[in-house]
C-alpha cells in the first residue's frame, strides 16, 4: 500500500545509528503555582529504526508527557534526548521547527486538523512550511493510500472520526519522516475503525520501515507493536 522507501536508506549506507530515539535519565515537573508536580522522574529508553514501539500505563503515568518530550513539543527538566542524532535540547526553534517537520509525524487522539482547511490542504500543509515542491500531487497519492481518493475536498467536518484520522495519518506521513509519534491515535475510534487505523500504522512500518512510538490504554491495540513498555508514576515498570 504504500511506497518502499529508496534502497540506499534501508542499506545502512548512511552510516546512521540504528538507534532513532534515546532518552537517558529524564526528569520533568511541571511548576504548579509552589508546587513541582513531577511527570517523569528517571526515563531512559532507546528506540530502534524500523521498531514499533507501544507505552502504556494508568492516566497520568507520564506517557504524553514524554512522547511530547520526544516530539520536542516539551522540553525535560534534565537529561538527554537526542532524536536521529541530534540533541533536541540544544537546538535552535528554528531548527527544533525543522527536525520535527522533516523527521517526525505527529498522530493525536483528535486528530488536530485544521477544521477551514480541506483534507487535501491539511496534507499539504507539513510540506508547505519547508517548500516541498508539488506538494498537491504528493498529498493526493497519500490520501488515496490511506482510502480517502474521493474524500479530498472534504472538510474534517465532512469526515466521519476515522476517516479524519486517516487525513491525519497522510498528513503525518507528507514528508516521509523516519518517525511517527501517536499519542492515543485510536481513543476516540470505535473498535473496527481502531483496528483499520492500527493495521494502516503497522503496513506503513513494514513497507517503509517507519519507527512508530505510540500511546494507547487499550491493550488490543498494543497487540501491533514489537515491544510494549509500561509506565507508572514518571517510570518505567517492565518490559515484555
Ligand atoms: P498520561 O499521558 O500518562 O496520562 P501525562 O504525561 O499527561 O500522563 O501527565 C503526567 C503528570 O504530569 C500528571 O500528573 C499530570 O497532571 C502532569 N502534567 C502533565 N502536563 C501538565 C501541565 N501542562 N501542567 C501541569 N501538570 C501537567
Ligand atoms: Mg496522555
Amino acid at each position: 500500500m504504500f511506497n518502499r522507501r529508496k534502497p540506499t536508506d534501508a542499506s545502512g549506507l548512511n552510516e546512521k545509528s540504528d538507534v532513532i530515539v534515546q532518552l537517558d535519565d529524564i526528569y520533568k515537573s511541571f511548576i504548579m503555582g509552589k508546587e513541582a508536580v513531577p511527570a517523569l522522574r528517571g526515563v531512559s529508553l532507546g528506540i530502534k529504526r524500523g521498531e514499533i514501539l507501544c507505552l502504556m500505563g494508568p492516566s497520568g503515568s507520564g506517557k504524553t508527557t514524554l512522547l511530547n518530550i520526544i516530539g520536542g513539543l516539551d522540553t525535560a527538566s534534565r537529561g538527554h534526548v537526542l532524536v536521529d542524532g541530534k540533541n533536541v535540547v540544544s537546538l535552535s526553534e528554528e531548527k527544533l521547527a525543522r527536525l520535527r517537520l522533516e523527521k517526525m509525524g505527529f498522530i493525536f487522539q483528535n486528530f488536530n486538523l485544521l477544521s477551514n482547511f480541506t483534507a487535501l490542504e491539511n496534507v499539504q500543509v507539513p510540506m508547505t512550511l519547508i517548500g516541498k515542491r508539488d506538494s498537491a500531487t504528493r498529498a493526493r497519492d497519500l490520501l488515496k493510500q490511506v482510502g480517502l481518493g474521493d474524500r479530498m475536498t472534504h472538510y474534517p467536518s465532512e469526515l466521519s472520526g476515522g476517516q479524519q484520522q486517516r487525513v491525519a495519518i497522510a498528513r503525518a506521513l507528507a514528508n516521509d519522516p523516519p518517525l511517527i509519534v501517536g499519542d492515543e491515535m485510536t481513543g476516540d475510534l470505535d473498535t473496527q475503525t481502531s483496528y483499520e487505523v492500527m493495521q494502516l500504522i503497522t503496513d506503513l512500518n513494514k513497507e517503509r520501515g517507519t519507527t512508530i512510538v505510540y500511546v494507547t490504554h487499550d491493550p488490543r491495540m498494543s497487540k501491533y507493536a514489537h515491544r510494549v513498555l509500561n509506565m507508572r508514576d514518571g517510570k518505567m515498570v517492565e518490559e515484555e
